[in-house]
């Protein structure tokens, strides 16, 4: 049956990737639009839209697999810093409904060197309150 889902086309192998992992349940593919070389997608097989929606094996397992695309981005690709990322739910800005991890290298002389505050500066109120909480 043809599925909706881009992800789970390109597990299927009707959309062609850059496969760089795979296993029986999980595959990690190059992102079509890197923010820097050797930007990784790692994905569970199953068509499950957020994190929060897998089990605590999957998500267990799911995490193995980011933690052996960055060693392995290391190793082979002298990278030494990485973000890691995933957007769940709209609001949060998942453009496709099937839960991915971004595996983001950093390198030398990037533009930035910062993390993803540019993006998504400190809200002032919810600082207060966990200053708050710590006073408490
Ligand atoms: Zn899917």
């Amino acid at each position: 049956m043809e599925s909706e889902c881009i992800f789970c086309r390109i597990v299927d192998g009707e959309i062609p990737a850059v496969r760089v992992y795979e296993d029986g349940e999980h595959l990690a593919f190059l992102d079509t639009n890197p923010r820097s070389e050797g930007h990784v997608l790692a994905i569970p097989k199953e068509h499950i839209k957020t994190i929060d929606e897998l089990g605590d094996e999957q998500t267990a397992k799911l995490f193995i697999v980011v933690k052996r695309i960055a060693e392995s981005l290391k190793q082979k690709m002298g990278v030494k810093g990485y973000n890691i990322v995933s957007n769940n739910g709209e609001i949060a800005g998942q453009v496709i409904p099937h839960v991915h991890i971004h595996i983001v290298p950093r390198y030398e002389g990037q533009r930035s060197s910062a993390g993803f505050e540019l993006a998504f500066p400190v809200d002032a109120k919810a600082k207060r309150k966990v200053e708050e909480s710590i006073e408490k």
